[in-house]
């Protein structure tokens, strides 16, 4: 798949309090979308943002080969037969060597790109990649990890293996080791939990967030796109509706000590940036938009630990603790209370510390 994102990212809308009142504090909301609107430029997409073009092919754009957004272009083979259409799973489609449907394929955006622009967004990720620490991650089995060991998380973010009535390529749990499952002690009061629920999950995920020790504040909702940008309208799931559309519970922990105390969040999390609704392309099975990363690093300004939880390759991501029981043998760590940890708790592991420049063993 092309490296382009599908939805821009949109100026920061006002904030409820400005929203509620617009002519007494209108200087200090003046003051607070200016910060908002920095904060949005140091959190730029890693990725260059090229628009896909709304005429769709270049052949349907009056601009055409001057145009400098990117296009489709149909991918005929051999096998395909034009007058019957496009596919409705597009480039989702799991039978591409014999479809007789019509797929497309998008244009290089990096070849979009002016010289200027690419040469500023590297130097900016650049930049960034001299602070985060590269990817980390854990092959471990939630069930039985001691997660004290890992110290404290002020996001996670989860896409547990709910056992939903679905077939999925991947082992699921049952009710009982979800409700079991460590995640309040991952988290001090005020630490967030994006919990991805789906099916009878959006249920049974309330009951774990109450066993767990969490509140829900908000909840996410994924709309997903085709390739071509379109609501997707022939899922491969749905008995009765087709599924065009996923939920992620937000949800904050609460205090240990005083569980009904109401939560209180750190004051510098960065409030009012984001929406309730991502807008993105279906990828993989299963697989989540990278929107909602980009979110979770806005809300935490560069600042706090962050883990993700069930997570698989894909899900690596720089800044990030993934943990997950597809990783194999091996680990990469390099915080050094997790790796003493490991190697007191779980000698036989021989969890070594990398040096996050060479990811090589550090001596
Ligand atoms: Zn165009
Ligand atoms: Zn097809």
């Amino acid at each position: 798949m092309a490296d382009v994102q599908s939805t821009p990212h949109s100026p920061p809308a006002p904030t409820p309090e400005s929203a509620a009142a617009p002519s007494s504090s209108a200087h200090n909301n003046d003051e607070a979308l200016a910060r908002a609107k920095a904060l949005r430029q140091s959190y730029l997409p890693t990725r260059p943002y090229v628009p896909i073009c709304p005429y769709g092919t270049r052949s349907s754009c009056p601009s055409s080969l001057a145009c400098p957004e990117v296009h489709f272009q149909r991918a005929l083979r051999p096998h395909t037969e034009p007058a019957l259409g496009d596919c409705s799973y597009l480039n989702t489609c799991h039978r591409m060597d014999s479809c007789r449907y019509v797929h497309w394929v998008l244009e290089d955006p990096g070849k979009q790109v002016g010289e200027g622009v690419g040469k500023t967004r590297e130097r900016e990720v650049r930049r960034e990649d001299e602070e985060t620490l590269p990817p980390q991650w854990i092959n471990a089995d939630l069930r039985s990890l001691d997660v004290s060991m890992l110290g404290k998380f002020e996001v996670v973010v989860a896409d547990p293996p709910w056992a939903i009535h679905q077939e999925l390529p991947y082992g699921t749990l049952t009710d009982d080791e979800m409700m079991r499952m460590p995640l309040g002690s991952m988290q001090d009061e005020g630490g967030l939990l994006f919990l991805w629920v789906t099916g009878r999950a959006m249920e049974l995920g309330r009951d774990c967030l109450a066993a767990w020790g969490y509140e829900r504040i908000d909840e996410l909702v994924w709309v997903k796109t085709n390739q071509l940008q379109g609501l997707i309208r022939t899922g491969r799931t749905g008995h009765w509706l087709n599924h065009s559309k996923e939920h992620c519970i937000v949800a904050v922990r609460k205090s240990s000590t005083d569980p009904n105390a109401e939560p209180r969040l750190p004051s510098w999390f960065n409030k009012g940036l984001d929406t309730q609704v991502i807008l993105a392309e279906v990828r993989e099975t299963s697989r989540k938009p990278d929107e909602l990363y980009d979110m979770v690093e806005r809300i935490l300004g560069g600042r706090g630990r962050k883990v993700e939880l069930f997570g698989r390759t894909h899900n690596l991501r720089k800044g990030w603790m993934t943990i997950g029981n597809q990783f194999g043998s091996s680990d990469q760590v390099f915080e050094q209370d997790i790796v003493a940890n490991f190697a007191a708790k779980y000698p036989e592991r021989g969890m070594k510390l990398l040096d996050p420049k060479t990811l090589k063993p550090k001596v």
